[in-house]
């Protein structure tokens, strides 16, 4: 069977109320901003958009269609005229290659929205039923529990048959909820938990605090590959990265902090850094890649003497997920394979053998008064090198001035 049209639909954005305009014209914009180049025709009715495939292979714009948040199902349909022959013998070609299987209970729903079509709904169902069923002997009617639906559309501009509905990204079209800062790391959440804000409407730029060369410059360019491989889900293809050079706050905290407090108090800069770097830009909500119990900075004793140095919402999208299924999302939105590449970045450089997972705020005071860390931050904001990135930017990052050291 040759798929002509797929036919999407808006899922939440149904929720909205009065912004519901307002999120459908982003929608829309967001599809034909993904699939521009690709020769098809996009054409809106309503809740609903149709894309006609001419002659581009379905799997190429399901690929894109498949990164458009707010975007909730598609379906791979059959446009066909619609006098009532045609009709019958598309849905007989339909069935015979999409309903496999012996003794399969289907029914047919035809729905009639060209009010001047001269059949209504309940009788184009027994009529295409009827064909269908002279031709497949294999299926059964069965109009309460069937396991297969054939569903017929006659619409003004031709009739669309499909028997499946695929899920897409969900959520809401990137950017209508406002920008926030993920804090970026090399590991397998903070990818992770960046297209997870994304999926729910928020435009992202991210931070990342780098330590070369006390880290690999590979460690760099890993993140630097992640928010290219991220960027596909972006508005416009694009995010930025905001690198911040972090060795001198890094050796300034080996050097004054005990161990056991050290990712604790490093934390509790990141989210400095973070906060600033987030009100110059911006930044509505700093977003991270923490989940409860995770890791000994993640207990929520950790959290809550972390968090406090900021008054910004600190939103963490995978909070409550086991690592498998934070794995699985990495693996689908493509993630996974460069961040398991094996480069350390700074919390994971120099990891205390005791990390502290009851920390105290008094001592984190008594701490950071041991050294001039709020210079170290502004200085960190100060020098911040940001860059814009795509799928198909060609970074060198020793240009960023990164100094180069061989892998640890
Ligand atoms: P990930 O959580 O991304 O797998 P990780 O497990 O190495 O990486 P954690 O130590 O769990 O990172 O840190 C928790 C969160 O803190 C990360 O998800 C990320 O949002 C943030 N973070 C950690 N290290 C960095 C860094 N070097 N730059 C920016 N953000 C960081
Ligand atoms: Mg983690």
């Amino acid at each position: 069977m040759v798929y002509n049209q797929i036919l999407v639909r808006f899922g939440d954005l149904t929720l909205k109320g009065r912004n519901q305009k307002d999120f459908y014209n982003r929608l829309i914009r967001l599809i034909h901003l993904k699939l521009k180049g690709l020769n098809v025709n996009i054409n809106n009715y309503h809740d609903r958009v149709y894309i006609d495939l001419l002659d581009t292979p379905y799997l190429d714009v399901v690929d894109r269609l498949d990164k458009v948040s707010g975007l909730y199902s598609y379906s791979l349909c059959v446009k066909c005229d619609t006098d009532i022959e045609t009709i019958k013998k598309t849905a007989i070609a339909l069935c015979q290659e999409e309903i496999v299987g012996d003794e399969v209970l289907f029914k047919v729903s035809c729905k009639r929205a060209d009010k001047k079509y001269p059949l209504q709904s309940p009788e184009l169902n027994k009529v295409v039923a009827a064909a269908v069923l002279s031709s497949c002997n294999n299926l059964k009617v069965d109009v309460h529990n069937p396991q297969k639906t054939l569903y017929v559309e006659v619409r003004c501009e031709g009739c669309f048959m499909y028997t499946s509905e695929i899920r897409g990204l969900g959520g809401f079209p990137v950017g209508v909820a406002g920008k926030g800062l993920v804090m970026l790391s090399g590991g397998i959440d903070s990818p992770v938990c960046g297209i997870q804000a994304m999926k729910q409407g928020i435009q992202i730029e991210c931070i990342h605090f780098e330590s070369t060369p006390l880290t690999s410059i590979e460690s760099a360019q890993k993140v630097v590959d992640l928010v290219k491989i991220m960027s596909d889900y972006a508005p416009e293809g694009k995010i930025k990265l905001h690198m911040i050079p972090f060795k001198e706050m890094h050796m300034a905290l080996l050097e004054n902090v005990p161990e056991s407090y050290n990712i604790t108090i490093m934390r509790r800069m990141m989210y400095r850094i973070a906060t600033k770097l987030a009100q110059k830009r911006d930044c509505l909500v700093l977003i991270n890649g923490e989940s409860v119990g995770q890791v000994a900075s993640q207990t929520l004793y950790s959290m809550n003497v972390i968090n406090s140095v900021t008054n910004m919402p600190v939103i963490r999208p995978l909070v409550t997920y086991d690592k498998v299924d934070i794995i699985r999302l990495a693996e689908k939105y493509k993630t996974f394979t460069t961040s398991i590449k094996p480069f350390a970045d700074c919390c994971t450089v120099y990891v205390p053998k005791n990390p502290a997972t009851h920390p105290h705020l008094d001592k984190c005071l008594e701490y950071e008064k041991l050294f001039d860390y709020e210079t170290l931050v502004n200085e960190a904001v100060d020098n911040v090198k940001s860059i814009e990135l795509s799928m198909s930017s060609d970074l060198d990052l020793a240009a960023l001035g990164l100094e180069v050291r061989k892998v640890l």
